[in-house]
């Protein structure tokens, strides 16, 4: 994969803000729905045995959702859900809390 030199520094908060500023939330919601379809189709076709762009579609999809959360996460909510459920998932796999 190539990378281009843009000449200007930004981070990736930073140009995902970017982005919904200048294309608006309802557009990047129909494209990480449209990220989220190919990848989706990206795996059934793997599952056919046919080639398929699966890390292209992951990508995309961590792009699109990062926006996602850049728009609704309020305050940590996005990270508390992730860490209950990681927590439920260690516990039905036999994983104990250390004290
Ligand atoms: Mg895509």
């Amino acid at each position: 994969m190539q990378r281009r030199q843009t000449g200007v520094r930004m981070t990736e908060v930073d140009l995902y803000k970017k982005v919904l500023l200048i294309e608006g939330e309802n557009k990047q919601i129909d494209i990480c729905i449209e990220e989220m379809s190919e990848l989706i189709q990206a795996l059934l076709k793997r599952k056919r045995g046919l080639k398929s762009n699966i890390c292209e579609e992951i990508a995309d999809v961590e792009i699109t959702l990062a926006q996602m959360k850049l728009t609704f996460n309020e305050g940590t909510l996005v990270e508390d859900w992730k860490a209950f459920k990681l927590h439920r998932l260690a516990e039905l796999f036999g994983y104990k809390e250390e004290a």
